[in-house]
Formats: C-alpha cells, sequence, structure tokens
C-alpha cells in the first residue's frame, strides 16, 4: 500500500497545476476523498487539496447553471436552482455524510458506474470546464467519462448545465426502496428531443438510445445478469419517455 508523502493545499489553480505536473511524482487531485481515502491501493505519493482554489460557488447566467468542481453533493441538493430530478438524484447518490464531502468535480472525474446524479448531467446535456497547462477547454461530460477521461495533470473546474428543459424524470430498480438502482435511466426532453441516460449498464454511466438497447453489454454482478440490465433499461427507459411526454417534472 503506497503511503501519502506529502500533502498540498495550494490556493491558485497555476500552483495547483504545477504541483500536478511535476514528473516522476505520483500526484493526484483530492476533493472530498470520498473514493481516494477509500481505495488505499490506488493512493498516490502525494495529493493536491483542492478546497482552497475558490471552486465551490454555484453561479447562473439566464439558463446555465455552474456547479463549481469543489461544491458538494448537498450544496447541489439545497440550491434553489438545482432542477428538482437532479436535486433528487444528487440526495439518491450517498447518504448526507458523504454527500457533505463529496463534490461535484469528484463525481464526474471518478465515474462511478452507478453514479444517478451523473446519469442526470448526462441527460441534462452537461458540459466540464477543463484546465491544463494548455489551457481550458469545455468538453461534454460524455466525453470526459469516455477514452477521454480526465488526464493526469488536468483539473475539473466547473460543471455546467442548460436548464432551460421541457421536462425531465427518471426511474430505476432497486432490491428495495434504500438500495442503489440495479439500473437507473434519466431523461430530459429539449425542443421535442429526449435524451436518457442510464446507470448500471456499463463501466460508467452513459447516454443510450431507446431504439438499440440490445447493443448494451452491461457487466452483470450477483443484483442482475446482463440480460436483465438490458431489459431493464427498455423497460425504465420507456417508463421514462412516457412521463417525459406527459410533462414530467423538470
Ligand atoms: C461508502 C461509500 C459509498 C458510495 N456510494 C456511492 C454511490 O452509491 N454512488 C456513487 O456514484 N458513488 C458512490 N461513492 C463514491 C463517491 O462518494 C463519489 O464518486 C464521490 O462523488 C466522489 O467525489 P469526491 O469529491 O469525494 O472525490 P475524491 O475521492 O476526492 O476524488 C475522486 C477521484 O477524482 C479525482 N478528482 C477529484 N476532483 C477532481 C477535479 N476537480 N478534477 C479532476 N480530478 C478530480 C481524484 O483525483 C480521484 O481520482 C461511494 C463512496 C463511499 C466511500
Amino acid at each position: 500500500m503506497t503511503r501519502i508523502r506529502s500533502y498540498h493545499r495550494p490556493s491558485s489553480l497555476g500552483d495547483a497545476l504545477a504541483l500536478l505536473t511535476r514528473p516522476d511524482i505520483a500526484t493526484a487531485p483530492i476533493a472530498g476523498g470520498t473514493v481516494l481515502n477509500g481505495l488505499p491501493d490506488t493512493m498516490p505519493e502525494e495529493v493536491v487539496d483542492l478546497q482552497a482554489l475558490g471552486l465551490d460557488e454555484i453561479t447562473r447566467d439566464g439558463a446555465m447553471l455552474r456547479l463549481g468542481a469543489t461544491a458538494r453533493l448537498q450544496d447541489v441538493v439545497d440550491h434553489e436552482w438545482t432542477p428538482p430530478v437532479l436535486r433528487d438524484l444528487a440526495k439518491g447518490e450517498a447518504p448526507n455524510t458523504l454527500r457533505n464531502a463529496a463534490t461535484v468535480g469528484g463525481t464526474v472525474a471518478a465515474a462511478d458506474p452507478e453514479s444517478r446524479f451523473l446519469a442526470g448531467l448526462l441527460a441534462f446535456g452537461a458540459t466540464a470546464t477543463i484546465v491544463s497547462t494548455d489551457g481550458e477547454q469545455t468538453v461534454a461530460v460524455a466525453d470526459v467519462l469516455g477514452d477521454g477521461r480526465v488526464l493526469a495533470g488536468s483539473l475539473i473546474v466547473a460543471v455546467s448545465i442548460d436548464v432551460d428543459v421541457t421536462a425531465a424524470a427518471s426511474a430505476g430498480t432497486a432490491r428495495t426502496p434504500a438500495d442503489t438502482p440495479i439500473v437507473l435511466v434519466a431523461g430530459c426532453a429539449r425542443g421535442g428531443v429526449i435524451t436518457l441516460a442510464a446507470t448500471g449498464v456499463a463501466e460508467t454511466p452513459m447516454v443510450i438510445d431507446l431504439s438499440d438497447v440490445d447493443a448494451l453489454d452491461p457487466p452483470g454482478d450477483f443484483r442482475g445478469t446482463a440480460a436483465y440490465r438490458r431489459h431493464l433499461a427498455g423497460t425504465l427507459g420507456a417508463r421514462v419517455v412516457a412521463d417525459l411526454q406527459e410533462g414530467g417534472a423538470v
């Protein structure tokens, strides 16, 4: 098990990036630490704490809601501007002890396959603002989760969501109401276009095409085989679409 040799808490993005891009020192950003501290085998040698960077604000410009990377999931739950469906998904993500530590940026970077909040972000077509020593870029959250994952030496500084949608809804199936859903589908309708995203059907939450759920190749486990998960994606997706067509709560 690697032991942390040094802990840094820089107060500027430049200093944080300089620490993260040093050659030959395995250094990782740490936000809420709920994943990083929970997986000692993957511990880096040094960590760069993001909490003094002032990235925890939630702001709004018209319909664009900007969630700072170190805003806590509980901040998202509590904020008056959070669309109700996203609020419920963030609230379901983890108990309040974890929600008060886990951050928006950490949730995107960790890309947990069962992250309901992340499925909601994908359904809303959220984008991530990423900075590196080469500058700043804005990419679809869906692209951050794929092969392009947040590159070493880069930081997510914010996640932006256009909250001007016609309707939003979600549906999930779990062993009990208190359990994490085996599969959950979140959806948004915007200008006649519906976007659906699901948890539990791949190694990260992903946007799904309801007419092609047979192409999904979910890793099965004791809670559900791959075939059962494909079935759930189709059934729950159809339920969400029906809800959206009836004007589901935004
Ligand atoms: C008991 C327990 C239960 C959990 N249950 C669930 C669950 O049901 N569903 C679920 O989705 N998750 C769950 N998680 C996982 C975890 O809580 C979330 O993924 C959390 O949102 C991660 O956020 P964090 O801020 O704590 O990340 P951290 O642990 O600080 O970091 C996670 C990863 O992201 C990187 N990182 C953090 N911030 C940034 C940034 N701004 N830019 C670039 N990289 C960054 C870190 O280097 C690290 O690799 C659980 C965790 C625990 C301990």
